[in-house]
């Protein structure tokens, strides 16, 4: 008889989603995670009477959303007090002159502060914007093959248009160059985003993100199972072609039948398996994988409040920078010249700021997810750009504290830095063509009973909400796996 009905490792998004529901249904599960707490990448601090994650997290999850349905189906309500100010999203477009100009998207008349005016181009925006909108599922499918920016790049528009419906809803909410994301990811995206009473944002809970996560694995306790927490797992075990468990760093073993792990695709099949357990195809397939883009930048701790809003997204004339663009400025044979900031703060929510006043900001850009790469350019970038945006930042007194939002401290929080070049990224696997829709990793994995959820396999959209629904199908498919084939 083995430990424990399943063995989820990693508390991510996508593991507390598995561990959560499977607990739910009242099986025993056993939950280990090297950090001290739930939520991985989004893993919420507390210091100095702020509540955070050491990166943003941008609009997500939007609604319906998964966080809230995880929530609901465990029976662990949330506040989400985002909804509980007037709050809304800022684009900054800087125009070729330099002048920035505030956009709505919702409100049309401010386009034509950035050059969409007179019948033409009216029209052409018009026409551009309900084609995306009322695109049907199966022209949509049809544009998994090309790339958002090939695509955009033939339809014709402004080119203010294009900049920013390219770079938002392409790189902004793939965290990935639009030369890579196929077009249908871009389109999906935009009408979600689009339909503001359908899909309302932002959404931000108390306790914060990974405090969300927190409050969701209590379902394993709550079942009888145990979590582990600071515990690395260094093998998940195998006997006779299948799963029996796993070994923690410090020599104990567990049982189970079935494994989850939310330790990364490539970490899971590489290290913690073993190469040698799968066939050399499948080994190189995974080595074969591309990450997608990291972010770097600053998270600065104020005396004042700087922010109005929780988020301002800042899209310079240029903003449509290609993978070769980001290896360009990795190299060092470029500067960043055409890279979008997101500038914003959760401290405008109730609870989540010591006294309403004080802020915590994120400000970061795109870049390579190669942790070893000099972000001097970057950083120099962002000053650059927010001393003109946002000059009180910049007053005597009001930065109490500034932190270099890095590319190690990712994977230090997430899952293991495994290549070369690689490490920073802040999803996981890219959604890239050749590794999206039919083509991306599922999440049953080719040895009986061994199971991957998080940002590495299925799910869809922005980084948590992709890594819920990858936990929310990787627990649909084990329900049927076990009601079929084995006896719990
Ligand atoms: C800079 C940055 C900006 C981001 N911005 C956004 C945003 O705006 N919106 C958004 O939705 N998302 C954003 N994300 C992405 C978001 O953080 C990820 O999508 C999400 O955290 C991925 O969830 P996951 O389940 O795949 O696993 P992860 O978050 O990677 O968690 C993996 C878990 O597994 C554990 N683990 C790994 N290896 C082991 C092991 N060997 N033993 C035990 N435990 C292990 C880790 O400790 C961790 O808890 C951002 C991320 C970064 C870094």
């Amino acid at each position: 008889m083995a430990d424990y009905d399943y063995i989820v490792i990693g508390a991510g998004p996508g593991g507390a989603t598995a561990a959560s529901l499977l607990a739910h249904d009242g099986k025993r599960v056993l939950l280990a995670d090297k950090n001290p707490s739930a939520g991985g990448k989004m893993m919420t601090f507390h210091n100095g009477g702020h509540t955070y994650e050491l990166f943003p997290q941008n609009l997500i999850p939007y609604a319906p959303s998964l966080f809230e349905r995880l929530s609901e189906t465990v029976g662990k309500p949330v506040r989400n007090v985002a909804a509980e100010i007037d709050d809304k999203v800022n684009i900054l477009y800087g125009d070729r002159s330099g002048k920035v100009h505030l956009l709505d998207p919702k409100d049309f008349k401010t386009f034509k502060a950035i050059g969409i005016k007179g019948f033409k181009n009216t029209l052409q925006t018009v026409l551009v914007m309900l084609k995306l909108l009322k695109m049907k599922p199966k022209k949509i499918a049809a544009l998994e093959k090309i790339s958002a920016l090939d695509y955009m790049n033939g339809l014709k528009m402004p080119e203010a248009l294009r900049v920013f419906v390219t770079a938002s809803f392409g790189e902004g909410a793939f965290e990935m160059t639009s030369d890579k994301v196929p077009a249908a990811h871009l389109v999906r995206i935009f009408q979600t985003s689009m339909d503001s009473k359908k899909y309302p944002t932002p959404r931000y809970y108390e306790g914060g993100i990974g405090g969300f996560f927190d409050r969701m694995v209590e379902t394993v306790t709550d079942n009888g199972g145990k979590i582990l927490w600071k515990t690395r797992v260094k093998s998940i075990d195998t006997e006779n072609g299948r799963v029996v468990g796993i070994t923690t760093e410090s020599g104990e073993k567990y049982t189970a039948p079935i494994v989850v792990s939310n330790a990364g695709l490539r970490q899971t099949v590489l290290k913690l398996v073993g190469e040698s357990n799968f066939t050399p195809e499948y080994a190189e397939r995974i080595k074969g994988l591309q990450s997608n883009l990291a972010d770097v930048g600053y998270r600065f701790f104020t005396t004042q409040r700087v922010l109005q809003y929780s988020t301002y997204v800042y899209y310079p004339y240029n903003c449509l920078e290609t993978w070769a663009d980001f290896e360009e400025v990795r190299d060092g044979k470029k500067k960043p010249t055409g890279n979008y900031i997101y500038i914003g703060s959760k401290s405008v929510y109730p609870t989540i700021s010591p006294d309403g006043e004080k802020q915590v900001i994120y400000a970061v850009m795109s870049a390579h997810p190669d942790p070893e790469q000099d972000i001097t350019p970057q950083l120099a970038y962002i000053d650059e750009k927010l001393k003109m945006l946002f000059p009180k930042l910049y007053e005597d007194g009001i930065i109490e504290k500034r932190e270099i939002m890095g590319l190690k401290e990712v994977s230090a929080l997430g899952v293991d830095k495994l290549f070369d070049g690689q490490g920073g990224e802040s999803y996981g696997i890219a959604n890239s063509i050749g590794q999206s829709d039919g083509d991306r990793p599922v999440c049953n994995l080719p040895i009986e009973g061994l199971y991957c959820v998080g940002n590495d396999t299925e799910g869809f959209g922005v980084g948590t909400h992709r890594a819920v629904e990858s936990g929310f199908i990787a627990y649909e498919k084990l329900r049927k796996y076990c009601a079929n084939q084995v006896k719990l």
